[in-house]
């Protein structure tokens, strides 16, 4: 089994626990590597390094362009990489080779579009009101930024992080998911390649417990990024209020896609499908709440059990593989476990329902595509993240029932409306409560474009120009250029 260390100030280095735990080929369900467990002091150290690397030495010296260009090249190396680390991805995760393959060879552009951007971080000169000062502003790094990612998309969700992060002047310590570390060590390898100093990224994996708390608590580490559990960024948030760190949650989501009788039904029926069943609804994005108008709804239901029961399963690294298996093993048993409580919730089972059996799935964990339909938006089908291929189709017969539906969940991350009516789509895309709303498409993405939730999907926004704020902190810098000293008792 392959081995890997943790990187702490441009070194590979072995825990301080001497201890190492494995990371399961959720294909095979067998152990492929051991990965640091890392803990408190590991985290103590990388943190230190991080901080040390801000403070001094080459990377604050360096010229907000010369940290672009260094942006710039890792996307180059990452470019030239993206085989190898979306087949390290693939068997840590088990998504498609082929959805894994896109990811790395579109991340390059979180760099280079980020690395364009560190040098065009710029304050204003305020028009003050006050004659006789000079009032201008500063976009300064935050310092030491702790970056908390999930296992579903493991090197693209940290780009939407550490790329904006690099192009701000902060330095990072990354604590991946201990289901999925091994890309994120193979990728930092590549910085030191292409010059950026030692500490200025450092990876500490482990458990939550022992690593992403004390790391979240170091009083060194000044804002805290998450994607990942509604549960666990909700102790983030709280822990990280103490402190008053600044804070960016990407949590879940329970995503509507409302689909009208007046839709290209058959392109609708595609986009539930990808909305559900790509990368076996393992995104934060998946469509798990199909709405669809009554008129319809029949016809959307029988397209829609045709096209999933015809998707093959099996080796996620086979080209023709269209649905992988579940990246863990505890998510396998919660997406099991959801089809039991829509049962006995009353939804009706439609297609699917069970851990997948078919030979081409081995010993893997893999759970067959799944529908629901006369599901009300009350269930816990409806309400509750799976993170799994289920997917729960309700009924609605007008656009203000759509809505209310839509709405009526407390998380807020995306949702798709497919109609032909344009007046309709603008409507829909006021009123629906979500940070990303798609048109006649579902689950596209760029890093040109801000992406985050509203409500209970979490704070803050990555990608886009939004995201690099998220970064800096603005400093007001007053100089006197002749205003008289006046009374010292009355604020000037
Ligand atoms: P999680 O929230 O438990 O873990 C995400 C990351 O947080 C991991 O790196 C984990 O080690 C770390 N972590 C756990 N406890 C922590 C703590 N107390 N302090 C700091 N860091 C901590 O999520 P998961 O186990 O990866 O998945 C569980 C559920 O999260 C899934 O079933 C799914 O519903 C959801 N999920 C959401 C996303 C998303 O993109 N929004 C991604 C993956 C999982």
């Amino acid at each position: 089994m392959e081995r890997y260390n943790l990187f702490i100030d441009g070194r590979q280095t072995p825990p301080n626990s001497d201890r190492w735990f494995d990371s399961d080929n959720p294909f095979t369900a067998e152990p492929w590597a051991e990965i640091a467990r890392g803990d408190a002091v590991d985290v103590d150290r990388a943190v230190r390094a991080a901080h040390q690397a801000f403070i001094q030495g080459a990377w604050p010296a360096m010229s907000a362009s010369q940290r672009g260009l260094l942006l710039h090249r890792l996307g180059d190396r990452i470019a030239a990489e993206a085989a190898r680390l979306a087949a390290i991805e693939v068997r840590d995760n088990g998504k498609l080779y082929s959805e894994m393959h896109a990811q790395l060879q579109y991340l390059p552009q979180w760099y280079y579009y980020y690395g364009g951007l560190a040098d065009k971080l710029q304050g204003s000169v305020i028009p003050l009101d006050k004659k006789g000062y000079f009032n201008y502003t500063r976009q300064e790094p935050l310092g030491v930024v702790a970056i908390i990612t999930p296992w579903n998309s493991p090197l693209m969700l940290l780009a939407w992080k550490l790329a904006p992060a690099l192009a701000a002047g902060c330095t990072v310590v990354i604590k991946p998911s201990e289901f999925t570390s091994a890309s994120t060590l193979a990728f930092v390898e590549l910085l030191g390649d292409v010059g950026f100093p030692p500490g200025v990224v450092n990876v500490v994996t482990g458990f939550g417990a022992e690593v992403g708390s004390p790391l979240v608590e170091h009083p060194l580490v000044r804002k805290i990024t998450f994607t990942g559990s509604d549960t666990t960024g909700r102790h983030i948030n709280v822990q990280a209020a103490r402190e008053f760190k600044h804070v960016s949650l990407e949590l879940g989501g329970k995503s509507p896609n409302i689909i009208f009788e007046d839709a290209d039904i058959a392109s609708a029926v595609n986009g539930a499908v990808s909305g559900i069943f790509a990368a076996s609804g393992q995104t934060c994005i998946a469509g798990s709440r199909l709405l669809v108008q009554d008129s319809v709804h029949d016809a959307v239901v029988e397209k829609l059990l045709a096209l999933a029961r015809s998707a093959t399963m099996g080796d996620p690294m086979e080209a023709g593989t269209q649905v992988g298996p579940i990246t863990t093993r505890p998510q396998y048993e919660k997406v099991l476990s959801y089809i039991d409580i829509a049962l006995a919730d009353g939804a009706r089972l439609v297609l699917g329902g069970a851990a997948a059996t078919r030979p081409a799935c081995g010993k893997g964990w893999f759970v067959e595509p799944t529908v629901f339909t006369d599901v009300h938006n009350s269930m816990r089908i409806a309400q509750e993240e799976v993170f799994g291929p289920v997917l729960s189709v309700i009924r609605f017969k007008d656009e203000e029932e759509a809505i209310a539906i839509a709405n009526d969940v407390r998380f807020g991350l995306g949702a798709g409306v497919w109609t032909s009516d344009i007046g309709r789509a603008f409507r829909m895309s006021e009123r629906i409560q979500s940070g990303t709303v798609w048109v006649n498409t579902y689950r596209a993405v760029s890093y040109m474009s801000p992406f985050g939730g509203y409500k209970d999907s979490g704070i803050g926004r990555e990608n886009g120009l939004d995201a690099v704020n998220e970064y800096v902190q603005t400093k007001s810098v007053w100089i006197n250029t002749g205003a008289a000293s006046g009374n010292p008792f009355v604020i000037r």
